[in-house]
């Protein structure tokens, strides 16, 4: 187990985006439950309800989480809880205006992406003159730059990712159903630590030309590529790598050279990381190779995603994404190749931008990777 982040940890973060959003040009934020609530705060309601909770912060402010006054115990029993001034509303009192006292009446906020809709809303009515932005695109790089120990577990979860790839390569694959296999997969990122598993794609044959196919009842059977691509949380930080897999020893022509195709650009888009380069750049990368060698039009799929509190989240890998590669920053690189009722490829890893490169957190080798 790593060690839990203290109440100094949440302070500074709250502090950094509170000035963050001063300098983006915002009153402050309002952060309900989710990951940026969890990353600022440490609290994680029971259950996200109807009930609103949201956390306000405000350059030059104490941070101010008002919740329902029956989950009181709850976010007092949170890690950051001494960083802030806690109020409630009770069942039968209207949350909105108790919130909006939080708020400057003409204020204009960042508001969290998956704020349910009712609640700004309610907020919106309760303050006609205030303004809301969603929170990813005020302050994209809030959660993006991790700092050591997030580093820490980021690696270890990749690390418990390349344990499950290791072992999956011992099941069964010929005769066996897609989810069966995915299964499997749960079960293995459980053994290695995980607490939640968010997706194991086991994409077979046909299925692979579908780079969001997640595993159904086809059956897999000898000669098929297959997609796998799992990940989930281990200690509150994600996971996700792919390794595409061949079930028997005999593999077509074609599927080696896309295999080895997807391989160059995953390796040269990896070496292309580097402090100041752009998250396009990343995506370019990648891209080339697989056009040179004629699939261009088959990688229909952006190169790759941040990840964090949360297996997707920004910045992304995709043309138009100008964001510079920062120092802690970590996102998959994930090119493919998607042939429509045919097969598919793709390899991803989790990177993480150091100094003056990138450092993988998943290292299970990139080969075609015999299984039966
Ligand atoms: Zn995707
Ligand atoms: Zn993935
Ligand atoms: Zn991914």
């Amino acid at each position: 187990m790593p060690k839990p982040f203290t109440v100094q940890d949440f302070s500074a973060r709250m502090a950094r985006a509170a000035e963050s959003a001063a300098r983006a040009g915002l009153s402050g934020l309002v952060v309900t439950p989710g990951p940026d609530l969890i990353y600022l705060t440490g609290y994680r309601p029971v259950a996200v309800t109807e009930r609103l909770t949201a956390l306000v912060l405000a350059q030059g402010r104490q941070p101010a989480l008002i919740v329902p006054k029956l989950e009181r115990p709850d976010a007092e029993g949170s890690a950051g809880a001494s960083a802030l001034k806690i109020t409630d509303w009770a069942d039968g009192t209207d949350p909105y205006a108790a919130a909006s006292r939080l708020l400057t009446p003409d204020g204009r906020y960042g508001i969290s992406d998956s704020a349910w809709a009712m609640h700004l809303l309610g907020l919106q009515e309760a303050l006609p003159d205030s303004r809301y932005q969603p929170l990813t695109r005020a302050l994209p790089m809030l959660r993006a730059v991790k700092d050591d120990d997030e580093l820490e577990r980021l690696a270890a979860a990749g690390a418990a990712a390349d344990e499950a790839f290791h072992d999956i390569l011992r099941v069964a694959f010929a005769g066996r159903r897609e989810n069966e296999v995915a299964a499997d997969l749960a079960r293995l990122l459980m053994e290695k630590g995980h607490s939640q598993v968010d997706f194991t794609v086991v994409a077979s044959g046909p299925n692979g030309a579908n780079p969001h196919h997640e595993a159904a009842d086809r059956t897999i059977r000898t000669g098929d590529t297959v997609v796998l691509d799992f990940g989930g949380l281990k200690d509150g930080y994600g996971s996700d790598t792919t390794r595409t897999v061949h079930v028997g020893p005999d593999v077509p022509d074609e599927v080696r050279t896309v295999h080895e195709v997807v391989r160059r650009a995953q390796q040269q888009a990896f070496e292309a990381v580097q402090p100041g380069i752009t998250c396009q750049e990343v995506d370019r990368v990648a891209r080339a190779v697989i056009t040179e060698a004629g699939y261009g039009e088959y990688f229909i799929h952006r190169t790759g995603h941040g990840i964090g509190l949360t297996t997707h989240e920004p910045p992304y890998m995709v043309e138009g994404e100008e964001q510079l590669l920062v120092p802690g920053m970590c996102f998959s690189i994930e090119p493919g190749v998607y042939l429509p009722g045919r097969f598919g490829v793709r390899i991803e890893d989790i990177v993480t931008v150091t100094e003056n490169a990138g450092r993988r957190f998943n290292n299970t080798p990139h080969d075609l990777a015999i299984v039966s």
